[in-house]
C-alpha cells in the first residue's frame, strides 16, 4: 500500500509515515482549535492551508479531505 497523499511507501493504513505523523497532529490540534475558537472542521482545514506556519504536511493532509472528502485517514490516526 502506497501513501494516497504523495504515493510513498505506506507501512499501514493509507499514509506514509510523514503524512500520518501530520494527520495525527491536525487531529490533535483541533481539539484545541474547537474550544478555542469554536470553528466547524471544514473551517479548521482551510486556515491550515492557509497558515504559513503550518507545515507543508499537515497542508497537504488538510487539502487532501478538502478534495476527496475522506476524513477516514484522520480516524485512523485517533
Ligand atoms: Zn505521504
Amino acid at each position: 500500500m502506497s501513501c494516497v497523499i504523495c504515493g510513498f511507501y505506506a507501512n499501514s493504513g493509507k499514509l506514509c509515515f510523514k503524512h500520518a505523523a501530520a494527520a495525527k497532529n491536525l487531529v490533535e490540534n483541533y481539539n484545541v482549535w474547537k474550544n478555542a475558537f469554536n470553528i466547524s472542521f471544514e473551517e479548521y482545514l482551510h486556515s491550515i492551508i492557509k497558515n504559513r506556519d503550518t507545515g507543508v504536511w499537515a497542508a497537504d493532509v488538510a487539502r487532501y479531505i478538502i478534495e476527496s472528502g475522506d476524513d477516514s485517514i484522520l480516524q485512523e490516526q485517533l
